[in-house]
Parts: structure tokens; sequence; C-alpha cells
């Protein structure tokens, strides 16, 4: 799949569409989601035109691969999440329920999620 530049987060990084920012750097950008599905779900999305994991993975530059995992760790870290712990989801493709195609890692915390290999965590987890 050919990277659509007009995708929604495409437009947030450009400054097209508003988001609630929690970090910024040269590499990555994180934001609150808009339908958060735990007391904290933030979107972390790399600043270069990538479809998905897998494009990121074979296409980025290594420094950006690297910058952009060090920036997950350090809105993690910014979010006062490392104590208690937290999730990252990235989907992939129809399968993995992707919805935006421009890459971005779910960060979700501020709760127990259940132990459910394969799902998105739900509002109603326990
Ligand atoms: P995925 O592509 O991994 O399925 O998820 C896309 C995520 O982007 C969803 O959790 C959805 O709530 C979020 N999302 C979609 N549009 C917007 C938007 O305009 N702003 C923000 N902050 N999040 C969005």
């Amino acid at each position: 799949m050919a990277y659509d530049p007009d995708n929604i987060f495409a437009r947030i990084l450009r400054g097209e569409i508003p988001c609630k920012r929690v970090f910024e750097d040269d590499f990555a950008l994180a934001f609150h989601d808009i339908n958060p599905l735990a007391p904290v779900h933030v979107l972390v999305i790399p600043k270069g035109p990538y479809v998905s994991n897998a494009d990121f993975a074979a296409n980025a530059p290594d420094g950006l691969v690297l910058g952009f995992w060090r920036a997950v760790g350090k809105v993690a870290n910014q979010l006062g999440l490392d104590p208690e712990g937290y999730r990252i989801v990235s989907n992939h493709g129809p399968n993995g329920g992707q919805l935006v195609f421009h890459f971005h890692v779910h960060l979700f915390g501020g709760r127990t999620m259940g132990h459910r290999m394969g799902n998105m965590p739900r509002s109603t987890d326990t």
C-alpha cells in the first residue's frame, strides 16, 4: 500500500488538525488518542511517511528507528507509567485492525489490563 500523505496522522504532524500533544522531538510526536481505551491512551508516531510497522522497519533510516523507539520509552517515562507498567500495541493491516495508515504505537496505562494476547484492551477490561 502506498503512503497517503493526507492520512489523519500526517495532517496532525503538519499541524493541520489539532491534537493533545504529550511529547515531541526530532523523531516522533506523541498525543492522546481521541477515543481512549484506558486512563492513559497515547499514540506515538514517527516523523516520516511510513504506512505500518512493516514499512517502518524495512525502510526507515536507522537513526529514525532508534529515535522513534527511544521516544516511545521517553513518553512512557514522562507519563509516569514505568513503575506500574503499561502496554504497547501496533496494529498492522486488515487482520491487525489498523485504521490509520501512518505507522503508530498505542501506549496504554493507568489500569491493569487483562492478559489477552492479540487483543486491544477494551474499556470494559478489569
Ligand atoms: P489503529 O489504526 O491502530 O487501529 O488505531 C487508530 C487510532 O487513532 C484509534 O485508536 C483512533 O481512536 C485514533 N484516532 C483516529 N483519528 C484520530 C484523531 O483525529 N485524533 C486522535 N488523537 N486520534 C485519532
